[in-house]
């Protein structure tokens, strides 16, 4: 380890997934740095793909994209959300990357005709990641989330790395384990021994939990906090209760409570001489979001259902996060519906889940009750002409409408159709053969595709844009260049963008070399709010710096909700 003294804070999952390790890293982030401390998150994603990029979001959730294109776990978007900064590439660790490097370094005889094996190639492999992240932030304390849980066995080169790094600095590391605790419907008791034996199993790794996050619907009492204390070998004020809450970005304040940010920094030895805010703003943050009481309705048209409405949220969380942090900077709450593209498509027979049989499709003047409508990005055929039929009902009713990428190329598309009267206007992604493809694929991705060379090969990360004076988008931004986050292979077709302007388009911003439209609207004297990206604005929202477009269009929801109040009164 190169900088002595350095602390790492490893994050383990007991008894299952998907109770909020991600959030309580980033709370516990918080906290630290709200003590004054340099803090750097990293997330450790076992799998075997090298990064997120070629992942189904309802395998996996949303795939979030860095400055720097990386495409990784949504995770990281909570991290850079609750601690507002931009990450890095290496606070992001798959098994791929780490296989991959090993891999590669053995074929350069870079281990000078060693026998490779995954101890100890594979696990230094990863404690020098690890070590190279802290360096490079240049951080006083790293947080490692182990992804999966205790037990599996994909994680387990992770555990022995950071076993090893504990057992060469004892005072420097520490383990906390997030726990789930059931409460049986039947018994309507809270129940311990799940955690027991995952503290059992982690110890059986060589690791001993310092402290231990104890997720549940309720507060722990302090019967329990003591049993867990007994039983596992943590003091009893190490126990955490992290009980269900109605907001992600309350958990800190909620740890806080257990004085969990002192607790730590008496464990890692650390003297606190450092003047923080003490999450000063994120507690009047915290603070509005409860008080507010009116609220907007906003649709999101999109197409990850399969697996059914949980998936679903995951898949798009910067948009919705997006759109909650810019309503509460307007101190409105926003009532989010799930609308599936695929229902206003022509309704079809159906054979439905419970095997009886129906058609299907619903009208298109159900969306008439929303105050705004945001198709997000997406990729591939399913649910786009109910998706253009959305687009057009937004366009044609005034209803304020964002899209992004997709959300915007499909825009195009059926401005072409239904305003420029170009019917067969198509994207090549859905029609390679169309006559008139408005939204093309890419020179250099053609080739890329045709190889099947998927991986990290969009047009992905951080790139400016210029805006143009008088738009929409100038007005909002506030600048005349932006920088903001892409990941896609299709763009707007240069040969339309005459046929565009002319019929009353406006491209409001432009790659600096003027061959990428990055954004388009149309004027506010023929509709509130139209606008389309082909970047993705949620990618850098944050809780204290909502993004300046979704603000706009909330605004504009909130306006919409008003007049439309007024005309039905009257
Ligand atoms: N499928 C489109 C493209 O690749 C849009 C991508 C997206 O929405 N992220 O260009």
């Amino acid at each position: 380890m190169k900088k002595r003294g350095h602390k790492y804070i490893f994050i383990v999952g007991g008894v299952m997934s998907g109770v909020g390790k991600g959030v309580a890293t980033s709370s516990i982030g918080k906290i630290l740095q709200g003590k004054g401390f340099i803090v750097n998150l990293i997330k450790i994603d076992p799998y075997l793909n090298v990064d997120a990029g070629t992942m189904n979001p309802t395998e996996h959730g949303e795939v979030f994209v860095l400055n720097s294109g990386l495409e990784c776990d949504q995770d990281m978007g909570n991290y850079e959300r609750f601690m507002d900064h931009e990450l890095k590439d290496e606070d992001y660790i798959t098994s791929g990357m780490v296989y991959q490097r090993v891999i590669e370094r053995e074929r350069n005889l870079g281990y000078k005709g060693k026998c490779v094996e995954a101890i100890p190639h594979i696990r230094d492999e990863i404690t020098r990641r690890i070590v190279r992240a802290a360096d490079l932030n240049g951080s006083h304390i790293s947080l490692i989330e182990i992804g999966g849980t205790i037990g599996d066995y994909q994680n387990v080169m992770f555990m022995e790395a950071a076993r090893v790094l504990k057992v060469k600095n004892p005072d420097d590391v520490l383990f906390i384990m997030v726990s789930f605790l059931p409460i049986p419907a039947k018994l309507g008791e809270m129940k311990t021994r799940p955690t027991q034996n995952a503290v059992r199993q982690l110890n059986s790794y060589g690791i001993q939990p310092d402290m231990i996050i104890a997720r549940s619907e309720v507060p722990l009492d302090k019967k329990r906090k003591e049993k867990i204390a007994i039983s596992c070998n943590v003091r009893v004020e190490h126990v955490i209760s992290a009980p269900d809450i109605e907001s992600i970005y309350e958990v800190p304040i909620n740890f806080e409570k257990d004085h969990l940010g002192e607790l730590l920094l008496d464990l890692l030895k650390i003297k606190r001489t450092r003047r923080g805010t003490d999450l000063k703003k994120w507690r009047v943050f915290v603070k509005r979001l409860k008080e507010i009481k009116q609220s907007v309705d906003i649709a999101i048209v999109g197409k990850y259902f399969d697996t059914g409405d949980f998936m679903l949220s995951d898949a798009y969380i910067s948009v919705i996060e997006a759109v909650k942090f810019s309503c509460y900077k307007l101190g409105v709450h926003p009532n989010i519906y799930w609308i599936n593209a695929k229902d206003f498509e022509r309704a079809v027979p159906r054979r439905f889940p419970d095997g009886s049989q129906g058609r299907q499709g619903k009208k298109i003047s159900a969306l008439k009750k929303y105050d705004g409508i945001i198709v997000p990005g997406g990729f591939g055929e399913t649910g786009i002409e109910g998706k253009l039929k959305v687009i057009r009902f937004a366009r044609e009713n005034k209803v304020p409408y964002l899209g992004l990428c997709y959300g915007m190329q499909l825009a195009l598309v059926e401005y072409a159709r239904n305003v420029l009267n170009i019917k067969d206007a198509h994207t090549v992604e859905i029609n390679p053969k169309t006559k008139n493809p408005v939204i093309d694929i890419m020179p250099e991705q053609k080739k890329l595709v045709e190889e099947n060379k998927y991986g990290a090969t969009m047009r992905l990360g951080a790139y400016p844009a210029h805006l143009k004076s008088g738009t929409l988008a100038r007005s909002m931004y506030n600048e005349k260049v932006i920088s903001e986050r892409h990941r896609h292979r299709y763009e707007v077709n240069l040969n339309y963008i005459e046929k565009f302007e002319k019929g009353g388009l406006v491209f409001s911003g432009v790659s600096p070399d003027r061959k990428l439209m990055e954004i388009a609207e149309l004027p506010q004297n023929i509709h509130p709010f139209f606008l389309g990206t082909q970047f993705h604005p949620e990618f850098k929202a944050r809780p204290l710096h909502p993004h300046p477009l979704f603000t706009g269009f909330i605004k504009a929801a909130v306006k919409h909700k008003r007049s439309h109040k007024k005309k039905r009164k009257k």
